[in-house]
């Protein structure tokens, strides 16, 4: 594909080929450049390539690196965003796209339902350093207009939390937002690139833990901001390439080939958690099996306008508490007890002990996590196999 087509691309079409840069040898797969560093031809290319680096040009592979970059801009064509900066973990990339942006004294709204390390940086980080945060219930949309003011500098939420799956209206909140000139940072794994309209709905910023469906396959640890040219390059990346947390080549590496399959995957993988969804509920050992396109799910309607299929992940709530959840986790088979999500090995966690743990019992409760409460995420085995397992495991809890 030439870096300019003449006919508009699917996303399908730049998972494979966006981006990628052919050295000399004309390989068809993409090149792995384990370099730290780059020659100049002479001190007075170093000299202007320190003035202003090109987007071909690279000084350092904390500063960018030519996989990188590939699977830089390849993921950008498919989020619809001018510009991307790839990070070392999820985490450095939603830590990097709040912090590169404030200051002390500005004024920052979020959705209380947040991963533990997202609510860590809202919580206890950015109040140190004198940034104000606001959290509210994200999905009432009159907390966010009494939260949001004219010296809001940010709003901040997953589309889809975690565990409890609870649905942002993206539009809505974008728009309550930009009506007050604050700045639109998604965290959007649970939809995944495969399903994102974040900007079309109005996100400015877009951030993936690309360890999760990007990679896919449980290997490396990644994440990526997304943005418009100016925020990528002029606010993110300085604070990004001058504090360490850029991503490796040889991750960049496995994640542009993540990219190549990870429509397929997650479409197969989504697929089978709504049939799981739709065959347990009612199961008389569940009190409530959320999934966003269950009708039973309260913004299923907002879920479905927002994206194609309902994501790879279902939380079940057992009625008998911990102990019954405990019994299922032990008794699955295929299932596996770990605390990733995405990836092609079915996984399952219980967040109240695990992921939430270090949440005291009455915010655990505000948010939903019951001790009862499983996070099951649906990988590619067979559904029908995995349907059994986790019926047999209902059995034995
Ligand atoms: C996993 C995850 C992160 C953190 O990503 P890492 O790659 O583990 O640093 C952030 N947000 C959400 C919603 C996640 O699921």
């Amino acid at each position: 594909m030439k870096d300019i087509p003449s006919r508009p691309r699917s996303p399908r079409t730049l998972a494979v080929h966006a981006g990628t840069r052919r050295s000399q040898y004309g390989e068809v797969s993409e090149a792995m450049f384990l370099t730290q560093g780059f020659v100049y031809d002479s001190a007075e290319q170093a000299e202007a390539r320190f003035l202003e680096a090109g987007r071909e040009e690279f000084i350092y592979a904390r500063y960018g690196n030519p996989t990188v970059a590939m699977f830089e801009d390849r993921i950008a064509a498919l989020e619809g965003t001018e510009d991307a900066f790839a990070t070392a973990s999820g985490m450095a990339a939603v830590n990097g796209a709040l912090t590169s942006m404030l200051k002390a004294g500005d004024h920052v709204v979020a959705a209380r339902a947040l991963f533990g390390s997202c609510l860590y940086i809202l919580d206890e980080v950015l109040p140190r350093y004198g940034v104000e945060v606001t959290l509210v219930d994200g999905t009432d949309l009159a907390a966010w207009k009494a939260a949001i003011r004219p010296d809001t500098k940010a709003v901040f939420f997953e589309s889809v939390s975690n565990p409890t799956l609870e649905v942002i209206d993206i539009a809505a909140v974008s728009k309550l937002a930009h009506d007050a000139g604050a700045l639109v940072i998604c965290d959007n794994v649970f939809a995944t690139p495969a399903f994102s309209r974040a900007v079309e709905l109005g996100v400015d910023v877009v951030v993936y833990s690309t360890t999760k469906h990007v990679d896919g396959q449980g290997r490396c640890l990644g994440g990526v901001v997304c943005g418009t040219k100016e925020f990528v390059r002029k606010v993110a990346e300085p604070y990004l390439k001058h504090t360490g947390g850029a991503m490796s080549p040889f991750n960049a590496w496995v994640m542009l080939k993540g990219l190549e399959t990870m429509d397929l995957r997650v479409r197969a993988q989504a697929a089978t958690c709504l049939q799981l969804a739709k065959r347990l509920e009612g199961h008389a050992k569940l009190a409530r099996v959320i999934h966003p396109h269950l009708d039973s799910h309260p913004q299923a309607a907002l879920a479905r306008a927002q994206m194609e299929q309902g994501g790879t992940v279902l939380s079940l709530d057992l009625a008998g508490g911990k102990e019954a959840a405990f019994r299922f986790l032990n008794a699955l088979e295929i299932v596996t007890i770990s605390n990733n999500l995405g990836d092609a090995k079915s996984i399952v966690t219980h967040p109240a002990t695990t992921t939430h743990q270090r949440l005291p019992d009455d915010q655990k409760a505000a948010l939903g996590i019951t001790p009862g409460l499983v996070r099951l995420s649906v990988g590619l085995e067979d559904a029908e196999d995995l349907i059994a397992d986790v019926l047999a495991a209902l059995d034995a809890a």
